[in-house]
């Protein structure tokens, strides 16, 4: 099945600026903003603003530029939060993809989880 972007999932319309977020960082290939339902003491989301998918699409897509200011986000963030190894006690990071991953909004986005013990991953 081909990649299929949808330009009007929500995060889209947030790198749009049609809907309001917070951000907690932005570069030009990504933006990271909280999630709306927070599921633990730290929860960003980290987008790229390129219009993927899901990181696989990411991946065999985007441009080395682009996959490095991704990265480069990612751990800004983690640092901007406290929870890196050096600064804080860890996080998890979580992608969803498609049906069986249930990902809700299709955009290609990490979850950033920390400020708590997660507990064991089962599924
Ligand atoms: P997924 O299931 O696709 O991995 O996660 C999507 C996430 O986006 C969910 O955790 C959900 O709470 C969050 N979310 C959905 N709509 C909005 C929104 O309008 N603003 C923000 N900040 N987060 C959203």
């Amino acid at each position: 099945m081909a990649y299929a972007y949808d330009d009007q999932n929500i995060f889209a319309k947030i790198l749009r600026g049609e809907i309001p977020n917070d951000t907690v960082y932005e570069s030009e290939h990504a933006l990271a903003f909280r999630d709306i339902q927070p599921q633990a003491p730290t929860h960003v989301l980290v987008i790229p603003k390129g219009p993927y998918v899901s990181f696989d699409h990411f991946a065999a897509h985007a441009s080395d530029a682009e996959i490095v200011g991704y990265i480069r986000a990612i751990s800004e963030v983690c640092k901007a939060e406290g929870v890196t190894l050096e600064d804080g006690d860890g996080f998890r990071m979580i992608s969803n993809a498609g049906a069986d991953g249930v990902q809700e909004v299709p955009h290609l986005h990490v979850h950033i989880l920390g400020g708590r013990p997660m507990g064991r991953m089962v599924a």
